[in-house]
């Protein structure tokens, strides 16, 4: 039962959200599109994990948001109007996530069980027959998974562009949605390997980003395809020149997939190539040599590991020990609802630490925080964006998240890391906080209402397997 306080506060904070409906005592009111304001308030009585090295674990300790942005940290801070009760909370910075095909949410467990209705072929025939509505069903339905459950920073590697729209409708999605995150502008999917990504459109979308950015919380960059062989063929060296050139003199950050398949050379061929650098994100890489890994730590290239994806379509194992132990920084990803089923943050956690050290006979190789560093404050160095979110630090952004540490599967309260790791679940999640506004309070989604979200997902995906005759 909340206070009169939390409730009235909740009201104030609900402000523009709640005009049309009134917060009620099982929670607040959703209307989809229309934002809860930021508001000033205050988390009282939590564990705090800031994960900044200097501030460390805080027990009992509160957390004050102002103007969207951590005003403080620490215990007894002064009263404030809107008061969130921490006891029995975990707080910690929101999940990063560095790299997800958004758009295919829509797909969600479709990679089949024969080779011709394998990952590749499924998003391919699938993604030709995609309608500009679509990409803003598949993307809207990710949004509000990775909000639900904690996440609250996305890369939206967005490779099915078909025409301008098809962007607009991506982008509209995360807009509308209110997570933080980068776009990294694509092909389309069965795009010809001798042209380039649209980059007149890509041109367009730049000069006019402020009008894309909602206040700063997107970023752009260029999803690249690279040096290596797509469902469509090798790209021409002439093409992704091009669009390699075209990204660096806009300034955009790039991303591309590399190394996921034994005997591949791709990090090789970019390190000659000069193709690495801090701005040059490489995704997968779980086949790679010492020799690459010396090239992506001396370039500053970061990497983007997704377990579920790799294990599942049989990439291999992340190389997680042996990228951390080279410097480099790593982040973790979703990759695709296709292969991995959901987008669940934690069980990634969960599944690095394993599968690191299940491959290194070793119970200590990988601890449970050192995990927890790479989904929030090391995620975020790795996307560019640690100045601003990743920890729980006076004037950085308010992206946090509340863990009910009382629910049935946590329960007692043991290692806090340990707990995030290996215990918790998006169910746990209570709270969702971007940029100060509250986007999940008491278990629910404040400005989505996913009931729509999944019918319309559900229509839309009807509709599209009928269009690709594809049952
Ligand atoms: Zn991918």
């Amino acid at each position: 039962m909340k206070s009169r306080r939390e409730f009235l506060g909740g009201m104030a904070a609900l402000g523009a959200a709640g005009l049309s409906g009134c917060a009620s005592l099982s929670g607040p009111s959703v209307v989809p599109g229309r934002f809860p304001v930021r508001s000033e308030v205050v988390i009282r009585k939590a564990y705090v994990m800031t994960m900044d090295p200097k501030l460390g674990d805080m027990r009992d300790a509160d957390v004050h948001v102002k103007d969207g942005a951590i005003a403080a940290v620490g215990p007894d801070l002064p009263a404030s109007a809107y008061e969130l009760d921490g006891r029995g909370m975990i707080v910690l910075p929101g999940l990063v996530e560095t790299h997800w095909h958004m758009w295919n949410t829509l797909l969600r467990s479709m990679s089949g069980d024969k080779r011709e209705h394998g990952y590749f072929p499924t998003a391919l025939a699938l993604g030709k027959a995609y309608l500009p509505s679509d990409m803003y069903q598949g993307t809207r339905l990710a949004a509000a998974e990775a909000l639900n459950g904690g996440i609250t920073f996305v890369h939206d590697w967005c490779h099915n562009i078909r025409s301008p729209q098809y962007a607009e409708e991506d982008l509209r999605a995360l807009r509308e949605s209110g997570i933080r995150g980068r776009f990294s502008y694509g092909t389309a999917q069965g795009h010809p390997p001798d042209k380039t990504v649209d980059l007149e459109d890509l041109e367009r979308v730049w000069r006019s980003w402020a009008a894309y950015s909602n206040d700063g919380l997107l970023s752009l960059g260029l999803a690249w395809r690279g040096v290596s062989t797509g469902a469509t063929g090798s790209v021409s060296a002439a093409a992704y020149k091009r669009d390699f050139d075209a990204a660096r003199t806009l300034r955009l950050p790039i991303s591309v997939h590399a190394n996921n398949r034994r005997g591949s050379d791709a990090i090789a061929l970019l390190a000659r190539e000069k193709f690495l650098g801090r701005d040059v994100q490489v995704i997968h890489a779980t086949w790679v040599t010492p020799e690459e890994i010396r090239a992506l730590a001396d370039a500053g290239s970061p990497v983007s590991l997704s377990p579920y994806t790799e294990l599942r379509i049989g990439f291999g194992f992340p190389p997680t020990g042996e990228l951390l132990a080279a410097g480099i920084p790593v982040g973790l990803s979703v990759d695709t609802t296709a292969l991995s089923g959901n987008a669940d943050m934690f069980a990634i956690m969960k599944a690095v630490q394993n599968v690191e050290n299940g491959r290194s006979n070793d119970e200590f190789r990988l601890p449970a925080r050192r995990v927890l560093e790479l989904a929030t404050i090391e995620g975020a160095r790795s996307m560019g964006v640690a100045d601003r979110v990743g920890s729980l630090v006076p004037g950085k952004r308010a992206d946090l998240i509340m863990v009910n540490t009382r629910d049935v599967n946590l329960a007692v309260f043991s290692d806090p890391a340990h707990m995030i790791v290996e215990a918790a679940q998006p169910s746990n999640v209570d709270t969702v906080m971007v940029d100060g506004r509250i986007l999940k309070r008491g278990g629910r989604l404040t400005a989505i209402d996913t009931a729509q979200v999944a019918a319309e997902a559900r229509a839309a995906l009807a509709a599209l397997r009928k269009r690709a005759d594809w049952w």
